[in-house]
Parts: structure tokens; C-alpha cells; sequence
């Protein structure tokens, strides 16, 4: 059941605001690291990115999508042959399992076309909120925030959510930014998250939203 946010105020949404015109001139190109040729291809490279790098999913794609280039090929692949091919993006047993579903749903009931609604994509077996997000944000330039591990932590310790649910959180950055703008939010955040606010060694010293954080104690340089 969709749980009720409360309405942001007027300051939250511009210390909001404030962050993302900061992040923006950061970083003013945002688009993923993953090459894709369709939008099936980039449903699947986005499943293979969980817990591994865009470079890493990069370099596997290509073998993977020479071998079953259409959502029904990889529907009625043979598992194991798929599991070596995805083996170096770990996890590979569970990836494998959701790129075969994914397409197999998606030949079963879209013709073998990615869907552009947000809740036609998240009934595909394999794609959670994040993914669908990603790709409605990424292919069509749907209105769409991803919430992911870096997401998560940069809008808890900016103090823009004190919640840990994806869900809760992707609602929150919504009502705090214009519709205009959530493509470019979780993009953004993630590099961000990547780049200074580390998990566990975040570049406080280095952070042009460290007067925005209310996260302490903030880390100094080592040596
Ligand atoms: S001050 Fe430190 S913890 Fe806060 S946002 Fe910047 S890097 Fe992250």
C-alpha cells in the first residue's frame, strides 16, 4: 500500500533546490555509463550493473547480446550458457535468472517491446523500481527518480529523507523537486555518492554541500 508522505516545505524544498543547482554545475553531462543499442538492452545491462561497475557490464554485453540479440533469443536461452557469459558482473546465477525472465515476460506480454509506464516495467520479473527507473529516465526522458545504495545515503546524510526505504525515499525526492527535474536528480546523487560521499570515507573537506550536511562527524584528510 502506498504510504502517505507529508508535504515538503517551502525551505526544504529549496535547500532541496539548492543542492541539485550545486550538483548540476558539478556535474552538467548526466547520462549512464552503459552502452546499449535498444532500450531491451539497456533493461538488461542495468540488472547486470547491480553491484558491479557500468565498465565492468560493458565488457560482457557485447558477447552476451551477439549470441541472443533479441529479447527472445536470451527468453530461450539456456541458462548455463548465459550464466558464463554474465559471470564476471557476479551474482551471476540470480542475473541470469531476471535477464532470462525479464525478456521472457516481455515477449509474453509487450511483443518484445520495453513498456514506458513506470508499473507495466516493474511487473516484468527481474526489474524493481530502481531499474524501471533508470530506463524510463535514460531511453524516453520519462520523469523518474532511481533510488540505489549512493541515492540512499547522499539524501539521508543531506537530510533531505531520515528514511532508509527506497520507496519512501523515491516519493520525498519527488515532493521536493520539480517533475522537470527528477531525471537528472538520481544520476547526479550517484555520481556524487561515487565520487565524495563515500560509504565509508566521504571527502567532507573536499564537499560543496558540506554547509548543506548535517551528517557528522565530518572526515578529515588522512596523513
Ligand atoms: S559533507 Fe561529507 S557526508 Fe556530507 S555530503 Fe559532503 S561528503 Fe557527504
Amino acid at each position: 500500500m502506498a504510504k502517505s508522505i507529508p508535504e515538503p516545505t517551502t525551505a526544504e524544498k529549496r535547500n532541496a533546490r539548492v543542492i541539485l543547482r550545486r550538483l548540476r554545475s558539478r556535474y552538467p553531462e548526466m547520462s549512464t555509463a552503459l552502452e546499449y543499442a535498444s532500450p531491451w538492452q539497456l533493461l538488461v545491462s542495468t540488472v547486470l550493473s547491480a553491484q558491479t561497475t557500468d565498465e565492468n557490464v560493458n565488457k560482457v554485453v557485447p558477447s552476451l547480446f551477439a549470441r541472443f540479440p533479441t529479447p527472445s533469443d536470451l527468453a530461450m536461452a539456456n541458462p548455463e550458457e548465459v550464466e558464463a557469459l554474465v559471470f564476471s558482473t557476479g551474482f551471476y546465477r540470480q542475473k541470469t535468472k531476471s535477464i532470462i525472465a525479464l525478456s521472457s515476460d516481455l515477449v509474453e506480454f509487450h511483443d518484445g517491446e520495453v513498456p514506458t509506464e513506470l508499473d507495466e516495467l516493474v511487473k516484468l520479473r527481474g526489474v524493481g523500481r530502481k531499474t524501471a527507473s533508470v530506463v524510463l529516465a535514460e531511453v524516453w526522458d520519462i520523469p523518474a527518480i532511481a533510488v540505489d545504495t549512493h541515492v540512499n545515503r547522499v539524501a539521508n546524510r543531506l537530510g533531505l529523507t531520515d528514511s532508509t526505504d527506497p520507496e519512501v525515499i523515491e516519493q520525498e525526492l519527488k515532493g521536493l523537486y520539480l517533475k522537470k527535474d527528477w531525471s537528472g536528480v538520481s544520476m547526479r546523487f550517484i555520481q556524487f555518492g561515487r565520487e565524495v560521499c563515500d560509504a565509508r570515507k566521504p571527502r567532507c573537506w573536499d564537499c560543496p554541500l558540506r554547509d548543506r550536511c548535517a551528517f557528522e562527524p565530518k572526515a578529515v584528510p588522512v596523513g
